[in-house]
């Protein structure tokens, strides 16, 4: 026994002594200045072979019906539907919050916006971004030797302390904020919006100043995106794709104007589908199809004030900016070759909430060091889950108002004041309708797999479910507040702010 030990013990030292030697081997070997190109010979300083690739596709305004594999009409997404039938697709996906820089702060971090002090969709006068302190998808597996790139809209804070750069991104290419948020805004009077810059790292380098340079905007994300991905072919990489389409005003370049047969919409969903197609055949071509997870999704759904310049929601109520199912639900589709199932529809309750938490489990990240709300989902990803891990969720939105809660199919919406495109009138050619800001709803229990459409008030046959709901709710405004209540909340953080513009 002993003698086993002793050996056991030498042997220890010597692979530890060889790991140690071939460990300066590699650090010296990389760390001669100037030696290091950046996504060229960059060597992972863990070897894991089987952590995946994360790309994650992230949509602007693209509504649940937008893909035909869930349903659109009159056009076709062949890249997305194969995307669906090598992956999973989900039918019960929710963003955070139905809106651009709420939903994206939820995606990155794993937590309610709220909880961050992150609303609504940060404005080019904001001085406020998500705190540098809160961690990232991009920070996390970074840390285990990811390169990291995101090519599309931000949307986190435009002044260079809230940049990606700063929140673990290894490169950038793209707008700060939204494409609408510039001069030749429709409502441009009253809002003075400045120039649209295109940033690369943390500098501008360029004005988008008409909508001829936003037509080419797809492409020029996919190219770096397709680079992106032949430069890091050799070792893990997290590359984000938040493209600004389609987002009015819609931009497509020459090549798909006019391609779809089905207007101006469709040809920008086709010119997405066509972006989605380039990613996936790098993937490909470099050999790294198999060991990446692919995941699909939308910030929110569509923005039906702009009548036939906005997108679909499938049926379901309302849009972007409205708490029912048309703002919050979205397409989520999930590929993984081998690990998540092909083919399959997934009907389980999921969030972006979810993102964070599911991925650094799978590439062997640590979870951030403060609370978050997402959970891990891999069982749901992988269809190993008879029903799904989340089973409740939280419908806030604008500063911190709780709308509506959410257990299993049963969804209480909670009495409040909201955009309503049903009461409106949409627009069009680009410009938006008249949209009442303020339409008072009211408390309704809807049982969303016989009623997603939410028309079904079904809070007298069961008061029970009404009351359980009405518990969640409460737990809710403990912890994160509730400004309809003027309940404060006594876990939310306060956001990034600097003292005055640079
Ligand atoms: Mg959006």
């Amino acid at each position: 026994m002993r003698t086993t030990r002793l050996l056991h013990s030498m042997l220890a030292k010597l692979l530890a002594g060889t790991a140690a030697l071939l460990a300066i081997l590699l650090i010296s070997g990389h760390a001669r200045p100037g030696h290091v190109r950046p996504g060229h010979d960059f060597r992972p300083d863990v070897a894991r072979p089987n952590r995946p690739n994360v790309v994650l596709i992230f949509m602007d305004d693209l509504g649940y019906g937008d893909l035909s594999c869930y349903g659109a009409l009159g056009y076709r997404t062949p890249n997305l539907d194969r995307l669906a039938a090598e992956g999973t697709r989900f039918t019960n996906f929710l963003v955070a919050q139905p809106v651009c820089s709420a939903s994206r702060a939820a995606l990155l971090t794993g937590c309610y916006p709220n909880r961050l002090g992150i609303s609504g969709a940060l404005n080019p006068t904001a001085l406020v971004g998500l705190h540098p302190e809160e961690e990232t998808i991009a920070e996390l597996l970074k840390e285990q030797g990811y390169r990291t790139g995101i090519f599309g809209k931000w949307h986190l804070g435009h002044r260079q302390p809230f940049l990606p750069l700063q929140q673990g991104f290894d490169e950038y290419l793209g707008i700060p904020y939204s494409n609408d948020m510039w001069p030749q805004h429709p409502n441009q009077a009253n809002l003075k919006f400045p120039p649209l810059p295109l940033i690369e790292g943390n500098q501008p380098v360029k004005t988008l100043a008409s909508l001829t340079d936003q037509d080419s905007l797809t492409t020029a994300l996919t190219e770096r995106a397709v680079s992106f991905v032949r430069r890091n072919r050799r070792n893990p990489f997290f590359l984000y794709l938040p493209f600004p389409m389609p987002h009015v005003p819609l931009a497509v370049s020459g090549k798909h104007r006019n391609s779809s047969g089905a207007g101006l919409y469709a040809d920008v969903i086709t010119e997405v589908d066509w972006a989605v197609g380039q990613i996936l055949a790098s993937l490909k071509q470099t050999g790294v199809e198999k060991n990446t997870l692919v995941i699909f999704t939308s910030d929110n759904g569509p923005w039906l004030a702009y009548g036939e310049h906005a997108g679909s929601s499938g049926g379901l109520r309302e849009g972007k900016q409205t708490t029912f199912e048309g703002g919050n639900r979205v397409p989520c589709i999930v590929r993984w070759p081998g690990e998540v199932p092909a083919g399959q529809v997934s009907n389980q309750l999921l969030s972006t909430l979810d993102v964070l938490p599911t991925v650094a489990r799978l590439c062997g990240a640590r979870l951030p060091r403060r609370p978050i709300d997402g959970i891990d989902v891999q069982a749901a990803w992988r269809g190993t889950a008879t029903e799904s891990p989340r089973q409740t969720f939280l419908y806030y939105f604008r500063e911190n108002n709780l709308e509506a809660v959410r257990k299993g199919d049963w969804k209480l919406v909670l009495a409040h004041p909201g955009v309503s495109y049903e009461a409106g009138k949409p627009g069009r050619d680009g410009k938006p309708g008249q949209t009442p800001g303020n339409h008072a709803f009211e408390g309704a229990l809807y049982d969303l797999r016989h009623d997603p459409g939410e028309r079904y008030d079904r809070q007298a046959m069961h008061p029970d479910v009404v009351s359980d709901l009405q518990q969640l709710a409460e737990q809710a405004r403990a912890d994160l507040g509730d400004n309809l209540q003027q309940r404060p909340g006594s876990n939310r953080r306060a956001p990034g702010t600097v003292a005055k513009a640079d």
